[in-house]
C-alpha cells in the first residue's frame, strides 16, 4: 500500500540528527553531544505539583485552549518578563510542546503556494510542516552576518507570495540572538506588509548576557506575530510536552480550531505541573543558565584553541563551529568523528544547506562529558 502514501509525507527525509543518533546507539563507548534537551531534572516543586494532580484525580479533559488559570499564569509570565500583553481568555493557547504550537500556527496561516522565509541555518522542525501545508520554504543565507538575520538580508526574499517569516532566536543551531536594532529594523521593514511572523522563543530564558526581546513588542508587530514558547528548555520539561502560543485574538481564534481537532487539549497533569512552573518557578532557569554559561565558555575556549572558527553563542545551548578547513562534508566529518573517536555531533547540513560546512555541538551535558569529548575531538583533528 506504500504507493498510496501521501507524496508530501513520502518526500519527508529523516533528519541528519536522527541518522547520527541511530548510529550512536551501535557504539557502546560513544559520547553524545547531539541532544537538544537540558540534562537537568525537572525542578522538584513542579514534580510535586504533578504528583498532587494525580492524587487529586485531575485527570479529565481541560478546556481546549488549556486551563484558564494556566493561561493566566502564562500571560502574566510573558508580560512581566518580556513586556508582552495577551488576554488569557482569547489570546493564549496551551499546546503539546512548542512542536504542536508550530504545527497549528503553520496550518492556520499557510495555504498552497505560500512562501515561508527562514533564516538559515535553522532548526529542522519547520520545513516538513511547511511542505505538508503545500508551502515553500525560502532560506536566507545568514552566514556572512554571524547567523543573524537583518532587514537587508530579508528584504530581497519577500515576494507577493510571502505569507510568513520564522524567527528562531536564541537560535538553534547557532546560539545567536538578535539585538534591539536588528529587531527594530525588521519590524520597520514589515510595517506596511501583510506578512505574519512566527517568533519561536523556546530558548528565551537561556540568554546569557542580555535580556530577551520579542519582536512582538515592536510597534505594529503584535497584530501579525505569533509568539511560540514552552517549558521544555526553561524548566527542563521536555517530556511533559507543554508549549504556548501568544497571538492576537483575530489569529488565535482560528489556531484554536486547529488545536482543538488536533489534540483536544494538552495533558491535564502536565498542565498542573506547568501552572506550578509559571507561578512559583518563574526563575527556575537561572541556576541552569549559570551552568550553561560555564560550559559554553569551556567548550568555546577549547574549540578556539583548536583553531575552529566560530561565533560565541549568546543563548540556547549550542555551538556551531566551521569545519570548512577540513575539506569534507559535515556528514563525513560527523561520521568519522564518531567512528574514530566515538564522539557524536550533528552535521550542519541538518539545519538547511546553509549549515553545510559546520557541525552543531550541544553543551547540555555535564563538564566531565564535555572535557572528555573535547579531548577526543582534539585528537581527531590532530590525526586528520
Ligand atoms: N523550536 C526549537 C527551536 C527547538 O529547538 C525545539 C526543540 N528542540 C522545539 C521548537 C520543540 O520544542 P518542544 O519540546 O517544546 O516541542
Amino acid at each position: 500500500m506504500e504507493h498510496l502514501i501521501n507524496p508530501r509525507v513520502n518526500d519527508i527525509q529523516i533528519s541528519g540528527i536522527r541518522k547520527i543518533s541511530n548510529l550512536v546507539s551501535t557504539y557502546k563507548d560513544a559520547l553524545t553531544l547531539t541532544i537538544g534537551q537540558p540534562d537537568f531534572p525537572t525542578p522538584d516543586h513542579i514534580m510535586k505539583a504533578a504528583h498532587a494532580a494525580i492524587d487529586e484525580q485531575k485527570t479529565t479533559y481541560t478546556p481546549n485552549a488549556g486551563m484558564l488559570e494556566l493561561r493566566e499564569a502564562a500571560a502574566n509570565y510573558v508580560s512581566s518578563k518580556y513586556g508582552l500583553r495577551y488576554r488569557p481568555d482569547t489570546e493564549v493557547i496551551v499546546t503539546v510542546g512548542a512542536s504542536e504550537a508550530l504545527d497549528i500556527t503553520l496550518r492556520t496561516i499557510l495555504e498552497e503556494g505560500s512562501e515561508v522565509i527562514l533564516p538559515g541555518p535553522i532548526y529542522p522542525g519547520y520545513e516538513p510542516i511547511i511542505r505538508l501545508c503545500g508551502g515553500t520554504p525560502v532560506y536566507v543565507d545568514t552566514r556572512a552576518n554571524g547567523f543573524k538575520l537583518t532587514a537587508d538580508l530579508l528584504e530581497p526574499h519577500i515576494t507577493d507570495r510571502t505569507r510568513c517569516i520564522i524567527l528562531c532566536y536564541p537560535s538553534n543551531p547557532t546560539g545567536r540572538v538578535l539585538g534591539e536594532q536588528e529587531l527594530a529594523d525588521i519590524a520597520k521593514l514589515l510595517e506596511n506588509k501583510s506578512i505574519f511572523v512566527i517568533s519561536d522563543e523556546i530558548y528565551s530564558e537561556l540568554i546569557y548576557d542580555q535580556p530577551h526581546i520579542s519582536i512582538a513588542a515592536y510597534p505594529g508587530m503584535r497584530e501579525k506575530t505569533i509568539v511560540i514558547n514552552g517549558l521544555s528548555k526553561s524548566h527542563a520539561m521536555t517530556g511533559w510536552r507543554i508549549g504556548f502560543t501568544y497571538a492576537d485574538e483575530s489569529i488565535s481564534q482560528h489556531m484554536l480550531k486547529v488545536h482543538q481537532y488536533n489534540v483536544t487539549c494538552a495533558s491535564s497533569i502536565s498542565q498542573y505541573a506547568a501552572l506550578e512552573a509559571l507561578t512559583n518557578g518563574v526563575d527556575d532557569a537561572l541556576p541552569m543558565k549559570e551552568a550553561y554559561v560555564q560550559r559554553r565558555d569551556y567548550v568555546y575556549d577549547r574549540l578556539t584553541q583548536m583553531g575552529f572558527a566560530l561565533e560565541k553563542p549568546e543563548g540556547a545551548f549550542y555551538l556551531f563551529p566551521s569545519i570548512d578547513r577540513f575539506k569534507m562534508s559535515s556528514m563525513e566529518f560527523a561520521m568519522r568523528l564518531l567512528d574514530e573517536q566515538r564522539v557524536a555531533v550533528v552535521p550542519g547540513d541538518a539545519f538547511s544547506s546553509y549549515g553545510e560546512g559546520y557541525i552543531r555541538i550541544s553543551y547540555a551535558y555535564g563538564m566531565d562529558v564535555l572535557e572528555k569529548a573535547t579531548d577526543r575531538l582534539e585528537k581527531f583533528i590532530k590525526n586528520l
